[in-house]
This record gives structure tokens, C-alpha cells and sequence, in this order.
């Protein structure tokens, strides 16, 4: 009995292995440190590539604890894909650990980063994506990591690549046009953590963070006070809640200072599927939108 019922199940498998062109064992296996960089990386593998995140949807990667299961997932990948910059100050441990022979491809390679004031000790910012000029980079250096580890997927993925820079390119004109059409005066907000230079830089918007460009540290009683005063004496009309930190502080200083509300934005992470910013394009969309409907007077 038990003969018959393995021998079935090795044919039925053997049918759904044979009836696809890339069935999910023959794709290649891509793990990415994040939600935004693994959406990066379906767009540019197609068919062709398996991605899974390690930090998924609505996470904060800054203070993420890897598991002994990411440990094993990088080492069954052939392709990891990291950030860099310092964003994901885990990572080096845990490929190591992992002993994967994975190439790790950095998605930032060339970027031109930001360097924080001196009491961040010269850190770069590496919310590098949050500029769609960056995140071009981004899919270039992922396109290349891809055809250099499966050489016979190079036409597909030049192609997906190709097809999805065209739509970075129009994302980018949206966003330059939306920001350049709110008044110069109103593009100043509040964030939770330092999430959007790249985004101020890039499109002309002044962004205040009182917890610096990383989640893992600690905002004093002082950086608050600091905050408040300055939201009152250069009227800044709006703070922000984000994603993948906690609503409270903004909540605080909003009621303090009479500031609006503004909306959530999504910063270092995508939505859930279904939700308003499950794709990299999505949540630039959605961030825009959220800026217009705060700041436009
Ligand atoms: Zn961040």
C-alpha cells in the first residue's frame, strides 16, 4: 500500500517537475536582506528566479536577529542580495556563519552615499533607495549580479530589466513633478527616524528626524524638546508615522506642537501583499500621495 502510494506521489511529481519551463527547484534561488530589494529583484528575475526576503513585509531590518533558518536559507541560495551602506549591520555574521558560496551582490555599489553630521560619526545613510535615481542603480547591479550567476538567463533578464527601468523612469518624473508643484515653504516634515535624506535630496524637501538615520537609537528627552521647538519656530506643518516604527513618539510631538498628522509612510519595508505599498513603485506612490495630501495648501 504504502508501495503504491510512493510510487504515485515520485510520478505526480515527476509530471508537475516535467509540465512547467521553470519549475520552482530549477529556478535560481535568491535571498534578499529586505521586502524592497526582493520586489527589485522579482521584477529583474522574472520567471527565471525564487527570491525570498529574510526581513519581510512591515520589519524593521536595522535591528533584525537572524535565525538558524536564514542561516540555512543563504545556504541554499546562489544569489544574496544585501543593501549595504551599514544597513543591515547583521549580515556578515550571518553569511559566514551560513557557509553559502552564494554570490553576494550589493545592491548600492555606486551609489553616491550621504554622510551624516559628525554625531553619527561620519555613518553613511543607507536609505539609498528612497532616491528612484538610486533605486535605477539598484536594479542595474542586480541585473548584473543575476546574469553573472545564471549566464543562460542573460537575454530575460536584460529584457525584465530594461522594461522595469522604463518604469522607474516615469515613477521618477511623477515624483519630481509632485514635489516641485507643492509650495517651497510647506516641504518640511517630521519623520521618526532619518529614513527620506536620499528622497529630500533627490526632489527638494527638508526632512527632521529625531532619531537619526537608524532605528536602534535612542531619542533623549533633549532631541525631543529640540524637536518641538523647532517644529514651532519654522512651522512645519506635518509629522509622519512609518512603517516600521513605533506610532507613539509622533503621536507625542504632534500633540505638543499642534503639527498634522500626516499619514503612514512605508520607509525601510513594503506593505503585506494587498496592502498600499506591496511593490517598491506602490509604496513610492503611496508616500507621494501622502506627502500631496499634507502638505499641498
Ligand atoms: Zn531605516
Amino acid at each position: 500500500m504504502l508501495g503504491r502510494w510512493l510510487a504515485a506521489l515520485c510520478a505526480m511529481t515527476w509530471v508537475m517537475g516535467a509540465a512547467g519551463p521553470a519549475a520552482a527547484q530549477d529556478k535560481v534561488r535568491v535571498v534578499a536582506t529586505f521586502s524592497i530589494l526582493a520586489d527589485l529583484a522579482r521584477n529583474v528575475g522574472g520567471d527565471a528566479v525564487d527570491v525570498t526576503a529574510l526581513v519581510g513585509p512591515d520589519s524593521d531590518a536595522h535591528a533584525y536577529s537572524p535565525s538558524p533558518a536564514d542561516a540555512k536559507r543563504l545556504a541554499d541560495a546562489k544569489v544574496v542580495l544585501v543593501n549595504g551602506l551599514g544597513f543591515e549591520g547583521w549580515i556578515e555574521r550571518l553569511v559566514k556563519a551560513s557557509g553559502t558560496k552564494a554570490a553576494v551582490v550589493v545592491a548600492s555599489k555606486g551609489v553616491k552615499s550621504r554622510q551624516m553630521k559628525d554625531e553619527d560619526h561620519g555613518k553613511s545613510d543607507p536609505h539609498a533607495w528612497q532616491s528612484v535615481a538610486n533605486a535605477k542603480i539598484y536594479v542595474a547591479n542586480i541585473r548584473d549580479g543575476l546574469l553573472k550567476a545564471d549566464p543562460a538567463g542573460k537575454a530575460a533578464y536584460e529584457a525584465n530589466a530594461a522594461a522595469y527601468l522604463a518604469k522607474l523612469d516615469a515613477l521618477e518624473a511623477e515624483v519630481k513633478a509632485t514635489i516641485a508643484a507643492l509650495p517651497a515653504a510647506r516641504r518640511k516634515i517630521i519623520t521618526t527616524h532619518d529614513a527620506f535624506g536620499y528622497f529630500g535630496a533627490a526632489y527638494g524637501m527638508e526632512f527632521i528626524a529625531p532619531q537619526g538615520v537608524s532605528t536602534e537609537s535612542e531619542v533623549s528627552a533633549r532631541d525631543v524638546a529640540k524637536i518641538i521647538r523647532q517644529i514651532k519656530a519654522q512651522k512645519i506643518p506635518a509629522v509622519f508615522m512609518e512603517n516600521v516604527t513605533d506610532p507613539r513618539l509622533m503621536q507625542r510631538i504632534a500633540d505638543e506642537t499642534g503639527a498634522k498628522i500626516g499619514g503612514k509612510l512605508y520607509s525601510d519595508a513594503l506593505s503585506a501583499p494587498g496592502g498600499p505599498a506591496a511593490t517598491y513603485i506602490d509604496m513610492m506612490t503611496n508616500n507621494l500621495k501622502e506627502f500631496r495630501g499634507a502638505l499641498a495648501s
